[in-house]
């Protein structure tokens, strides 16, 4: 999520904010501190702009409280969390894959709205209770009151990427036993609800107030999102039936241990494949690439064996050969490695490198998405 300014951790969960969240903080302090001027005309100008300051520092704990409910909901439910980023369309919680089953899924979802509605209610009971309506603190609550409402109100609109399209595609997989089908009911809907913001925003910028402009940007980032998740969606639907061993090097040379670097079967391997499988007893237990070779002075290859040049296998991080290939792509990805020792049954049988693993995505990138 572009850059970041890094604010530390929260139960371990990183937090940073994105700097065109700094766009959103400015304009809501701006909007705040015209609103009380509206309501409050009696109030000094510096209150009116400390307050309107508070509101908004409590504004962003409020947005991400929210995002934190969603993080803690799927660490319990044995989803890791990578982090919380808060940018100028609010926060999104980036979780290390999507949840495997409906209910984990619907968990993770709703209680961020609920307890956007849970903070709604706490913030208009201290409002209505504290009695004095022209107070500064009057002013901050009945604000946070409006804006938690409208976070969980919105958040729970039925479209994908919103809090309700994940609830509503959790509904439809827990009802059908289809992911795919539910994530294209929810994908459709989000798309619908975010042309819907969009021409509505429109409509209300050119015909009434300015404020229609944000309308439909947000209208326009749902629609992007839903449109992008699907595509990512269809694509591992599309690669569902292809396991890492559709894209696994044939070309596995496995050599023993002692043989010299220099040796010409090792060259040969090498130029060819670019991955050699080290014998050192029995199965491959290590792996030697071009790279790992170039990194030895020359003078010294007539020394050195595989054993001594080989990276051990238990060091590396290794793919199942029955795993999916969607999920090592990302994997390899996100971790960001270019190539990989890939085992069946703990026995390593071959290895795969990132750009074989793209190549076969892109050979079945589904041609239309919409
Ligand atoms: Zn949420």
């Amino acid at each position: 999520m572009g850059t970041s300014i890094r604010l530390g951790k929260i139960f371990g969960i990183p937090l940073g904010i994105n700097y065109s969240w700094l766009i959103i903080f400015g304009l809501v302090i701006f909007l705040m501190s015209s609103r009380f001027a509206e309501f409050y005309p009696q109030w000094p100008l510096a209150q009116r702009w400390a307050t309107a300051i508070v509101t908004a520092l409590l504004f962003f704990v409020s947005v991400l409280l929210h995002e934190l409910s969603h993080s803690l909901v799927a660490v319990n439910r044995g989803i890791p969390v990578r982090g919380i980023t808060l940018f100028i369309f609010g926060g999104v919680s980036q979780l290390a894959h999507e949840a495997q089953r409906p209910l984990p899924e619907f968990l993770v979802a709703v209680v961020g709205p609920l307890t956007s509605l849970l903070l709604a209610l706490v913030c208009g009971g201290l409002w209505y209770f504290t009695g004095d309506f022209n107070s500064y603190w009057s002013a901050v609550l009945f604000t946070l009151f409006a804006v938690n409402l409208s976070l969980g109100i919105f958040n729970m609109l039925p479209g994908f990427p919103l809090d309700g399209g994940r609830v509503l595609r959790a509904i439809i997989w827990g009802l059908t036993g289809s992911y795919w089908r539910a994530t294209q009911v929810a994908v459709r809907a989000g798309q619908g609800l975010g042309l819907l913001l969009l021409a509505g925003g429109i409509a209300w910028a050119v015909f009434g107030s300015f404020q229609g402009i944000w309308i439909s940007l947000v209208g326009g980032f749902l629609l992007f999102v839903a449109t992008s998740g699907y595509r990512q969606e269809a694509l591992r639907e599309s690669l569902k039936s292809y396991r890492v061993r559709d894209a696994m090097a044939a070309d596995w040379t496995a050599l023993p241990g002692e043989m010299p670097v220099a040796s010409g079967e090792v060259l040969l391997a090498l130029a060819r494949g670019g991955y050699l499988g080290v014998l050192v007893e029995g199965p491959p237990n290590g792996v030697v690439d071009g790279r790992k070779l170039a990194t030895l002075p020359r003078e010294t290859w007539q020394f050195a064996t595989l054993a001594q040049l080989m990276t051990p296998l238990s060091s590396l991080p290794t793919l199942d050969a029955e795993g999916a290939v969607f999920d090592a792509v990302e994997w390899m990805d996100a971790e960001g490695l270019e190539s990989a020792p890939v085992v069946r049954g703990g026995v390593p049988v071959g290895l795969v490198s990132r750009a074989e693993l793209q190549r076969l995505v892109r050979s079945r990138r589904p041609r239309s998405w919409i």
